[in-house]
């Protein structure tokens, strides 16, 4: 099929140094939270975005040597010839489909507090690492022949990486991640000899490291480099103008620069802080002082944009992590005309979160994200149906969507009955909430796709009964019916139930079905994810007074995981939002107003009154598991109903993410008829290769 003429230069092919770039679909180096320890699931993931058509695949960031590791997160290793093997897995997978590979080649630094190898730090100046935890390590400054040094390691791995085949090699110098960017920003380097100073002295590592990479490997190998062009600090950090001027001065010396912004929170923004392409001002202008190819980000789903940032000089190439993570067979969609079969990011970053607590990567819009090898899933195929022939799925939420979805896909005759008028169960609720708009896209993609399928049939407006069930006669019935917020304050803190007084009080369901509280306003928050914010944001919207009250140390405190959590308490405190840590909300003397309730606190008891007209407890849901007792209770009669199982997913099952219940709807439909031995672990496992034994007799 032609590719339609707008998006033609999509699909361009693009010289970057030695190497061509088959088009403009770039996916640019991401971490997963996968790395050195799980290899094959790794490249299978990278594997699968050459199949679907980036012409560019890159690796996260890959340590070059050990006296900069950033244990305890997983990320790639380039230490010595004993990586090779895992590098050219990834390669060969890339290859495999005529992409090219690249390798992001990091010597962290000050941000690599060398936990593992227990080396010292190295960085620009002596001061504390720079890391999420702030561990109490300091780096220290390096000396002449610590930098000669470290570009001879860089050197070497450069090498390595020409060995094991990659094709685009980079100096990393961005994220706030890269030694390189350490020296640039006056905020880290102090120096006074010729790498401090001035800018020209600042960039010298850079510039070295560029040389020395396009020296070692340039004759087959593109040398990118990766470059954060705003700190978003002014003149006190990295800013534009200094970059721009560092752009007429070096703009030729790399085959290709990928630009960012220096902190991965502020590049990789939810789509609650951040739009698509909300990167343009800052990457604005660099291209024009090169003619070397630039490639930025944007969380770029829509190929009118894409094509509109070639057209206006911004890019060359469309650079994307989390877009080619939702869905990674974009490219592969736009070039055959399915616009409408594209998962859209929708900017969560529950993958970021994968990375940051150091699990396999998953993906809100991509259930098969991470499980490409471990369970052989593939995003785009599904096996065809087994010897069962229908289902119901009660529940149309994001668990009873996608199940619908997957089923339709192997060919069930599929019922998908949802109680509410519309789809979309609390995507479709919370997605109305300010800043998470973008979450409809989770219920818009498997709406597109459940409608060309014939064999799914979807009712709205009818709530299913037991009777019901019986009377349909599914082999299979599925209950996808959902969580409610509890009222009774039980959380992480309360495990006892608490009376609050029902006039004043609300849960989140209250306010999704309209039932708006006003006045003063306390939001208790002991979900600790982003729910509890959003609200207060909403109250305080609608002109009421609100405190935030949580027992964590921070407001959203999970949100660390999703990079947000700084944004969202600047934001709730700019707002006026009053925010209390650090205790636990309890009834009072039941009856407000005539008593309120009051907080206490979590270490010193010291007991708060808290004045307020309302209270929103958002602290833990019940599943909505009522259908399944009921069905339990007649038993008996669904052999004549001809029903074979009974089976809860998502929320209803166990309240969790929303990416939690798009992978529980899909795994039912990929387990559906498979025989499943519950003693065998359901998914491989690549375990590292174990030394030969010592002899423990003399080996010390
Ligand atoms: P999940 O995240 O697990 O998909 P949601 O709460 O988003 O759960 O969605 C559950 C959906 O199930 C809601 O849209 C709700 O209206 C619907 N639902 C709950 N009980 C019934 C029922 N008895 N019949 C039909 N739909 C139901
Ligand atoms: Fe996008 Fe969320 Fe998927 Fe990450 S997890 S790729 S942000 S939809």
């Amino acid at each position: 099929m032609e590719v339609d003429e707008r998006y033609k230069i999509l699909f361009e092919p693009l010289k970057i140094g030695p190497v061509v770039a088959p088009n403009r679909f770039y996916q640019v180096p991401h971490c997963n939270g996968m790395g050195y320890r799980d290899v094959t699931s790794m490249a299978a993931l990278r594997a699968i975005k050459a199949e679907g058509g980036w012409g560019v695949v890159c690796t996260e960031q890959v340590e070059i040597h050990h006296t900069s590791e950033i244990t305890p997160y997983i990320e790639l290793r380039i230490w010595d010839d004993k990586d090779l093997p895992v590098l050219s897995r990834i390669t060969n997978a890339v290859h495999t489909h005529g992409s090219l590979a690249g390798i992001e080649l990091a010597y962290n630094g000050m941000n690599a507090p060398n936990l593992y190898s227990r080396e010292v730090p190295l960085g620009p100046s002596d001061l504390p690492t720079y890391t999420f935890s702030n561990e109490p390590v300091q780096a220290r400054a390096m000396t002449k022949r610590d930098i000669t040094n470290l570009r001879r390691w860089h050197r070497n791995a450069a090498l390595r990486s020409k060995a094991a085949g990659f094709d685009i090699v980079y100096v990393y110098g961005a994220h706030g991640l890269g030694a390189p960017q350490h020296f640039l920003s006056r905020r880290y380097n102090q120096r006074t000899d010729e790498y401090g100073g001035s800018l020209k002295n600042r960039a010298r590592l850079l510039i070295e490291l560029i040389e020395d990479t396009k020296e070692a490997v340039g004759d087959t190998c593109a040398v990118a480099c990766r470059i954060g062009v705003d700190e978003l600090l002014g003149e006190e950090g990295i800013h534009r103008e200094e970059m721009l001027e560092l752009f007429n001065e070096i703009g030729e010396l790399p085959d290709l620069w990928d630009l960012t912004l220096c902190s991965w929170d502020i590049d990789s923004r939810t789509s609650r802080f951040g739009e698509e392409g909300h990167q343009e001002p800052f990457v604005t202008g660099f291209k024009q002082l090169t003619s070397k190819p630039v490639v930025g980000v944007g969380r770029f789903t829509s190929p009118d944009a894409m094509v509109s940032q070639i057209r206006r000089g911004v890019l060359d190439l469309i650079g994307a992590a989390r877009p080619s993570i939702a869905d990674p067979f974009l490219p592969k969609k736009i070039a055959e005309d399915r616009l409408e079969d594209i998962r859209e990011c929708i900017g969560c970053n529950i993958c970021v979160s994968g990375d940051m607590t150091m699990s396999p990567i998953r993906c809100t819009q991509n259930p098969t994200m991470g499980e490409e090898w471990r369970k052989g899933w593939h995003p785009e195929k599904i096996h065809g149906k087994g010897k069962s022939e229908s289902v119901l799925i009660i529940g149309g939420g994001p668990a009873g969507m996608e199940c619908a979805r997957a089923l339709g896909r192997r060919g069930y005759q599929v019922t998908l009955a949802e109680k509410n008028k519309e789809l979309g169960g609390r995507v479709t609720q919370e997605s109305r909430l300010p800043g998470l708009s973008a979450w409809n896209r989770v219920l818009d993609y498997r709406l597109g796709q459940i409608r060309q399928m014939d064999n799914v049939e979807t009712y709205l407006g009818s709530e299913v009964t037991v009777e019901d069930i019986l009377e349909f006669g599914s082999e299979h019935v599925v209950l996808a019916t959902g969580s409610r917020w509890r009222n009774d304050g039980v959380g992480r803190h309360h495990l006892i139930p608490q009376k609050f007084p029902e006039a004043n009080t609300y849960t989140p369901d209250d306010i999704f079905a309209g039932r708006l509280p006003s006045g003063k306003v306390v939001i208790y928050d002991d979900d600790h994810f982003y729910l509890g914010g959003v609200l207060a944001e909403l109250c305080q919207k609608n002109g009421c007074e609100v405190t935030l009250v949580t027992p964590a140390a921070l407001v959203s405190s999970w949100t660390v995981h999703t990079l947000e959590q700084e944004m969202i308490e600047a934001d709730l405190l700019k707002k006026g939002i009053r925010i209390v840590t650090r205790h636990v909300v309890h009834p009072g003397k039941i009856l407000i107003p005539e008593s309120e309730p009051y907080a206490v606190h979590i270490y010193t008891k010291e007991v708060k009154i808290l004045e307020c007209d309302a209270l929103v407890l958002v602290t833990a849901r019940l599943p909505n598991a009522g259908l399944e007792s009921a069905l339990e209770q007649v038993r008996d009669s669904w052999d004549d109903a001809g029903i074979k199982s009974v089976t809860r997913i998502g929320d209803s099952l166990a309240p969790a993410t929303i990416a939690a219940a798009v992978y529980s709807g899909h795994r039912y439909a990929r387990e559906l008829d498979e025989e499943i031995d519950p003693d065998e672990v359901p998914f491989e496992r690549e375990l590292t290769a174990i030394a030969p034994e010592p002899d423990w007799k003399t080996f010390w």
